[in-house]
């Protein structure tokens, strides 16, 4: 198999040598790298225009890889990648000497630990039930200190949290100052989290979506709607 090597990334390749083409073309289709060479090209001059489209085939196949963690999240396994607060966290599973599972943060690995001699049927479906009570736990405790700063900054005040779980909707404030928020946000970068937290607090003074209200949003956070857009287009994603 072929390969191109960028930095610490090997992509292989297939390369396909054609009567019927007229030029070099690459092609990236589900993370599959192919590359077309009419007959009497010198391998030289192959090598010379997959280097000059490197990182066109980076970006694609890259792409791809991305996908393919998030389609892999369903199974929950050791070594799988789960998003926390902007990072990469990799799923680990292990044993440990309680009598219920356990879920420990340890640098840039979650711990999901079984107790010894916990029957192995069925762990995905308990390590998902364990990360998703984990996740609650810590949104509540992240959502409550971030509330309670940026209230403080922002000269308002709120009644209560209630952490939610919705499919789309991220969070909401009532005119009594009630303000509910998704947990699954606290799989979104910090900078998501403290836009979401702003955006439902300024409707403590405005409770609609009208000028006054995103000048406010933008008082505190200058460049909302970026992060305003990530939550639109990677929203989606936050599934456990
Ligand atoms: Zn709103």
């Amino acid at each position: 198999m072929n390969q191109i090597v960028i930095g610490e990334i090997v992509i292989p390749y297939e390369l396909k040598i054609s009567t019927r083409a007229q030029r070099i073309t690459i092609y990236v289709r589900q993370g599959q790298v192919k590359v077309s060479v009419p007959v009497g090209v010198a391998e030289r001059q192959v090598q010379k225009f997959i280097l000059s489209k490197q990182q066109w085939i980076y970006k694609y196949w890259q792409q791809f890889q991305e996908q393919q963690i998030l389609r892999d999240r369903k199974i929950y396994k050791s070594g799988q990648i789960f998003p926390y607060r902007g990072r990469n966290l990799t799923i680990e599973v292990g044993e440990h000497g309680y009598k219920t599972i356990g879920v420990s943060l340890i640098q840039d690995n979650l711990w999901i630990n079984f107790p010894v001699n916990a029957p192995l049927e069925n762990r995905p479906y308990y390590i998902k039930k364990a990360l998703v009570f984990w996740c609650k736990k810590q949104a509540r405790q992240i959502f409550r200190n971030k509330l309670d700063h940026y209230a403080g900054i922002m000269g308002v005040k709120y009644k209560t949290l209630r952490i939610k779980e919705q499919k789309t909707k991220w969070g909401s404030c009532s005119a009594q100052g009630n303000i509910n928020l998704n947990w699954k946000v606290i799989m979104a970068p910090d900078i998501v989290i403290d836009y979401l937290i702003i955006h439902e607090l300024a409707h403590l003074k405005y409770l609609n979506h009208s000028r006054d209200f995103w000048d406010l949003v933008a008082d505190y956070m200058e460049d909302y709607k970026q992060w305003r857009k990530w939550l639109k287009d990677h929203g989606g994603d936050l599934e456990v």
